[in-house]
């Protein structure tokens, strides 16, 4: 027991010096070479010596690189899903868009949910998991992140309730959905990012060129003819970016409003009509 718990404050000391969250990596980190939840890593640590490959994934998330693509996978919403190099990995501030979407049904249902820039199927899946009735199209421009979407949707059983397309934004669909999820690349070309994001996650589920609007200004013309009466269309945004983003999908009937994370920074725009 002792050997465990030495090792995961030694790793968390050492991750301190290039991430946030040294402690929890080294944690998941831990549970994931000993093939454990965390929670048993945390409540009963088991009486075992430490896994060699623990200090090779604690070297690679020393090097920058996301837990969950050490990990192969990453916990959203109710689902765990499974991401590696190539897909964005999914996170926390995004379920402002499945809370906002669940608060807009309120105790009602969606019937068909599209999810643009699906990624590993992040957002539609959770839908998904979240309304059983439900059926959902995913898009993405990535071949990579359709494969993880895919796998992802046979995992959790929903592989009859969705259609995945390779397609740019909304292109080809002439649909209406009942809610659009959409978490766009939205971060400046030039912009700052957190640890190992830049080097390690796909440019294109990030940048949208100079000004980190260029998706917006794609998606704006796309989104009134998707959108059904009663509908939600919920958009995630950078935090300095309601004002611009607001304005970029502004049209005449179309109610837009913006919703805060869990840390309460402004992360979605939510468009209804009127
Ligand atoms: N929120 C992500 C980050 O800052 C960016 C995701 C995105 O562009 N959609 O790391």
């Amino acid at each position: 027991m002792k050997i465990i718990a030495r090792a995961l404050d030694d790793a968390a000391r050492q991750l301190s010096a290039t991430s946030d969250t040294s402690r929890l990596d080294a944690e998941l980190l831990m549970a994931e070479a000993l093939h454990i939840d965390r929670d048993k890593l945390i409540l009963s640590p088991p009486d075992k010596k430490v896994p060699k490959r623990f200090w090779q994934m604690v070297k690679r998330r020393g090097k920058g690189e996301p837990v969950a693509y050490i990990t192969g996978r990453r916990a959203f919403w109710n689902i765990d899903l499974h991401v590696g190099p190539g897909v964005l990995v999914p996170r926390p501030d995004s379920e402002v868009l499945i809370a906002s979407a669940i608060e807009h049904f309120d105790g009602a249902a969606p019937d068909r949910i599209l999810d643009l820039g699906t990624g590993p199927g992040t957002l539609l899946l959770a839908a998904l998991d979240v309304w059983p009735d439900a059926t959902g199209v995913g898009i993405d421009v990535s071949r990579q992140a359709l494969s993880y979407a895919s796998a992802n949707a046979r995992r959790l059983g929903f592989e009859r309730r969705l259609k995945l397309k390779l397609g740019n934004w909304a292109q080809g669909i002439s649909d209406g959905f009942d809610l659009i999820l959409c978490n766009p690349p939205y971060v400046a070309d030039g912009a700052e990012l957190g640890p190992g994001v830049r080097e390690f996650e796909p440019d294109e589920a990030l940048f949208a060129g100079e000004t980190g609007l260029d998706a917006y200004r794609a998606l704006a013309p796309e989104l009134p003819a998707l959108l059904k009466a009663g509908g939600l269309a919920a958009v995630e945004i950078g935090q300095d970016q309601a004002g611009s983003v607001t304005a970029l999908l502004a049209r005449d009937g179309l109610e837009a409003r913006v919703a805060d994370d869990f840390a309460g920074r402004p992360r979605a725009v939510l468009l209804t009509w009127v």
